[in-house]
């Protein structure tokens, strides 16, 4: 929307001695709040000198990181040669020659050992793939040569792998970070050292790091034009996460007018609290389950203190991140026991891992083209079926309660669903088979988030307990706009009236099948949607345990009845532009 503006304006630039200038930025805003502090700028590119050293005490931190930066990347190369079809081998012949010297023992020892010699652990890649590729350049063999080039290779992604693990999160502590782009698990693990708000200049509104961010209550500006050119290390900046807006080096005027919002945004929340124990349910008594969705188990106590009724969305991808790996049957069912557990006795909506596309996990490289269309979700799940098993019984596992819904992701046909009620049938049964409790009625449930999806919605209820619509990835589909990119966000509009009629045609469908329909995309918590949604006859909503008592204030002052006869004019509307013009009045 506001991603190629850039406003400069001389009259704030401040008069003061140092001669220090008031500069704004304008970007998206895609997590409310605002914050005043100081910048963190991520440079993109660290520069690596082979001669960097590090004291004695830092050698074993250097050796392990190596180690971890060994086993990423061999989970990286396996992940990526599982995705090459047999009928592409000359892919998996040059991934097997990178393998072979990433597996290389002597090599890594040789690594270690300059480590030792006090070299951190990207100067000892460095200087011993230089002397191999010497080695190997001096050859009389021609395929050795040849593998001088793959030591290239090789060395450019371990010192990738570094970087990774490299980044030094503490130093976040209080600050804004400026990036290029941000990872999921860099978000993550910057936020759990102490950043406050984040902008970047790419990502799209409802890409993971928006997403993440609202659900971490950090305000957020994402595709600010190089803002890591622009704004210096440590210098002051206010981000306004409601409005977009990035001022850096601000005067003291702003400062006060900013602390000042910051206190009115602490007083309306401390007075939407009283909400919290009261229920969900319209002027005109429609009762709305109002839900959270939640990425972490610290979430599932933000969702229990604002009075969620359950959680509408777990998105178990975040195991992923957590443990950089995926986890086994048995870390992964206690983890969704303990969820069931602390929501009890309320339900909790397990997704399956939806991996691939914008979801990026550890050791999952994307060798796609065109991810968002490409082998995601339950494409995924139904071709990696062990993985799919482990969940699915890890999920029955911590169903004993009775409090679990299951959920699909990115179904687009029936053929999909029929073939993971098969694996499910599969699971109950091997479980009853070795004696293990479960609860045999679990609901099973899908996303809609594919026009697809929607338009077979009747077909797809009759094997549906529930629906929940999916409104980032079906606005993605629906308009081809790409979720994360910054350069089409303006055209990422969930208002569309193509995308509105998709999720009404669910509605009725699952009202016709007397099944629960949900959102739990990033609509479900805009202000202006919760009427005509409510209207449409969805009867569940889930949003980040943030926004949970704005939306039950919004719920309780609407009425349902009223709220019905406007959605049926409203979607006759020809664009969003008069949709909203309506809602938000
Ligand atoms: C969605 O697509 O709206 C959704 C809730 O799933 P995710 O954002 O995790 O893709
Ligand atoms: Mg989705």
């Amino acid at each position: 929307m506001f991603a190629d503006l850039k406003i400069e304006l001389p009259f704030f630039k401040e008069k003061n001695s140092a001669m220090i200038a008031t500069g704004f930025l304008k970007g998206i805003p895609s997590s409310p709040g605002i914050v005043i502090s100081k910048a963190l700028v991520i440079q993109p590119e660290i520069f690596i000198s082979s001669n960097d050293k590090v004291s004695s005490e830092a050698i074993p931190i250097e050796i392990e990181r190596l180690s971890q930066a060994w086993k990423d990347l061999n989970l990286e190369f396996k992940a990526v040669m599982e995705r090459i079809p047999e009928s592409n081998p000359g892919a998996v012949n040059i991934l097997e020659t990178n393998l072979l010297i990433i597996k290389d023992e002597y090599l890594q020892k040789s690594i270690n050992t300059f480590i030792y010699e006090g070299y951190t652990a990207e100067s000892a890649v460095i200087r011993e793939f230089e002397k191999q590729k010497v080695y190997l350049l001096n050859s009389r063999d021609k395929i050795l040569r040849e593998r001088a080039t793959e030591l290239d290779h090789v060395k450019t992604h371990i010192l990738s792998a570094l970087k990774q693990r490299c980044l030094q999160y503490s130093i976040a502590k209080d600050r804004v970070l400026i990036a290029q782009s941000l990872t999921t698990t860099d978000f993550v693990n910057y936020k759990e050292s102490g950043a406050v708000a984040v902008v970047t200049e790419a990502g799209g509104i409802a890409s993971h790091v928006s997403i993440l961010a609202r659900s971490f209550e950090t305000p957020a500006v994402i595709g600010v034009k190089d803002a890591t050119g622009i704004i210096k290390n440590d210098e002051l900046v206010i981000i306004d996460g409601f409005t977009g807006l990035v001022i850096y080096n601000p005067n003291k005027e702003l400062i006060d007018k900013y602390q000042d919002k910051i206190e009115k945004i602490e007083k309306h929340r401390i007075a939407l609290g009283k909400l919290a124990k009261e229920p969900a349910i319209t002027a005109d008594g429609r009762k709305i389950h109002l839900m959270a969705n939640v990425d972490r188990l610290d979430d599932i106590d933000s969702a229990n203190l604002v009075g969620a009724e359950g959680i509408g969305l777990v998105r178990s991808e975040s195991l992923i991140i957590n443990y950089s790996t995926i986890p086994g049957e048995e870390l992964q069912s206690k983890w969704y026991r303990e969820i069931a557990d602390r929501i009890y006795p309320n339900p909790v909506t397990i997704r399956a891992f939806d991996i691939g596309s914008d979801k990026y996990v550890e050791g999952m490289p994307n060798i796609e083209s065109n991810p968002a269309l490409g082998f995601r979700g339950i494409r995924y799940l139904l071709s990696r079926t062990e993985l799919f098993k482990t969940q699915i019984r890890a999920v029955l596992k911590a169903s004993v309660n009775k409090n679990i819904r299951f959920m699909l992701p990115m179904i687009s046909d029936t053929s999909e669903l029929v073939k993971s009620l098969q694996i499910i049938d599969d699971c109950k049964k091997e479980l009853s088979d070795e004696q293990i409790d479960f609860d045999a009625k679990i609901p099973i449930g899908i996303m809609i988030e594919t026009p697809s999806a929607a338009m077979m919605a009747d077909e797809l209820a009759e094997l549906s307990d529930f629906f929940s619509i999916g409104t980032n990835d079906l606005t993605q589909y629906t308009l081809a706009v790409d979720r994360t990119n910054e350069l089409v966000s303006d055209r990422f509009d969930s208002f569309n009236p193509a995308v509105l009629k998709l999720i009404a045609m669910t509605a009725a469908a699952a009202a016709r099948k007397k099944i629960p329909v949900g959102i739990c995309g990033e609509l479900a918590g805009h202000s202006a949607a919760t009427t005509i949604l409510v209207g449409m006859g969805i009867t569940e909503l889930s949003v980040v345990p943030a926004m949970v008592l704005e939306l039950k204030n919004r719920i309780r002052k609407m009425k349902y009845s009223t709220a019905k006869k406007n959605t049926l004019k409203l979607l006759k509307l020809p664009d969003s532009y008069q949709i909203l013009k309506i809602l938000e009045q």
